[in-house]
């Protein structure tokens, strides 16, 4: 299902122009517009899902086949040394559009920290509650 007035529908579904790198019936993968290296991809669910969790078994499970597909050709013709996959969720992990999208961002040796976060020291009792907490949420 579209949503009328998502941007990120209309571009998956071709009413919007964009810079494409992959297309089949489930997906549109496009290059980003403010890339954040040579070669930044997003892929598109054409149907729309607010984020994972609004996202069924069956899309999870085949945005991650179209994910190793790119990552494959992004390799061979951008001769980049890595890639990373981001997924943000939510406002406060830096999602701003609410359509489900994964990026595929393109590493190049030396280009500096870009998805990273400080490493904090952990309490193992703390730990072992967190692990039960949400354990016992699933
Ligand atoms: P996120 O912050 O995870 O929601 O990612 C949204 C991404 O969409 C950002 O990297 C934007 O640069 C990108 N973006 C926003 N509008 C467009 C657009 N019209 N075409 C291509 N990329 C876009
Ligand atoms: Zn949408």
């Amino acid at each position: 299902m579209k949503k009328d007035d998502c941007i990120f529908c209309k571009i998956a579904n071709g009413e919007i122009p964009s810079n494409t790198v992959y297309e089949d019936e489930k997906y549109r993968a496009i290059l980003d517009l403010s890339p954040a290296s040579k070669g930044h991809t997003l892929i598109l669910p054409k149907d729309h899902y607010d984020d994972l969790a609004a996202a069924d078994g069956e899309t999870l499970a085949s945005v991650l086949k179209v994910a190793q597909k790119i990552c494959a050709g992004m390799k061979k013709s951008l001769n980049c040394d890595g890639i990373n996959v981001v997924q943000n969720n939510g406002a406060a992990a830096g999602q701003t559009v609410k359509h489900l999208h994964v990026h595929l961002i393109p590493r190049y040796e030396g280009d500096g920290p870009m998805v990273t976060w400080k490493q904090n020291e952990s309490d193992p009792e703390e730990q072992k509650k967190i692990a039960a907490g949400i354990s016992a949420a699933l």
